[in-house]
């Protein structure tokens, strides 16, 4: 198992995940690990885009239960993408990974626009390519951007990077009787509602056929073992 079996993968970090213990923000050093996991996979020849997101900094539906209109409160939350994906290609690039971010939300200083077929040219350039901004919409989430982009530039799987192991029946960082499981289908996840993403990113899958596998990303090398075939976490298809 030295190849990789995907060609093209869609890397979904939450915002969480730049925020190592903190509670609030990004950890340098938590972003340069996520960073160097991501050199590890592109070192061995795969395409990678990533879908970033804001929830470190800012979340609208938290937003709007404090008085925030919606709809400005998930802009909000879409700039925070932007600072997270700014974070993200900096540490890439300070490692030699060639990167370009795109954003859904014009911002030509800072990032390219969102065009589908240049975001599939860099990738084939070899170019780590991050979506910024989510869809650009209010009322979605970056689950569902991830899904969205994965689907749009023919990526062959999602791989959903969180501090669990895989899916579980309930929450195992609260529950020690929560099961883990390793194959599961879409239907499982909607009629259970597990939390994996959210409906509207699942169906989007699932009306796809694009699979999905959540892992622990925290574990150093998991990134490139999944891509080099190794089962690990939990993998939902058809
Ligand atoms: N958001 C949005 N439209 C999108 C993606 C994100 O409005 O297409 C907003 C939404 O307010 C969300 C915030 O951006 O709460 C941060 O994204 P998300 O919660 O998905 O980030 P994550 O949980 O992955 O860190």
């Amino acid at each position: 198992m030295n190849k990789p079996i995907y060609k093209r993968i869609l890397l979904k970090l939450s915002g969480e995940s730049l925020m190592g213990d903190k509670g609030y923000g990004i950890d340098p050093f938590t972003v340069n690990y996520m960073a160097d996991e991501i050199k590890k996979a592109y070192k061995l020849g795969v395409e990678i885009a990533v879908v970033i997101g804001g929830g470190n900094i800012w979340r609208g539906s938290e937003a709007q239960a404090q008085g925030i209109e919606r709809a400005t409160a998930d802009y909000m939350g879409m700039l925070a993408t932007v600072i997270n994906a700014l974070a993200l290609q900096n540490a890439l690039e300070k490692q030699d990974v060639d990167t370009r971010v795109q954003s859904a939300i014009e911002m030509r200083e800072l990032a390219e626009p969102y065009i589908r077929r240049k975001a599939i040219r860099h990738l084939e350039k070899g170019r780590v390519v991050i979506f910024a901004a989510g869809t650009g919409n209010p009322y979605f989430t970056t689950d569902t951007a991830a899904a969205l982009r994965a689907i749009e530039i023919g990526a062959d799987v999602i791989l959903k990077g969180t501090k669990v192991d895989g899916i579980y029946s309930s929450d195992p960082v609260k529950d020690s009787k929560a099961k883990k499981f390793d194959i599961l289908t879409y239907m499982d996840v909607i009629r259970n509602s597990l939390r994996v993403m959210d409906s509207t990113a699942i169906t989007l899958c699932m009306d796809n056929n694009l699979p999905i596998i959540v892992f622990n990303i925290r574990k150093p090398d998991n990134l490139k073992k999944i891509i080099l075939g190794e089962k690990i976490g939990s993998i939902v298809l058809k």
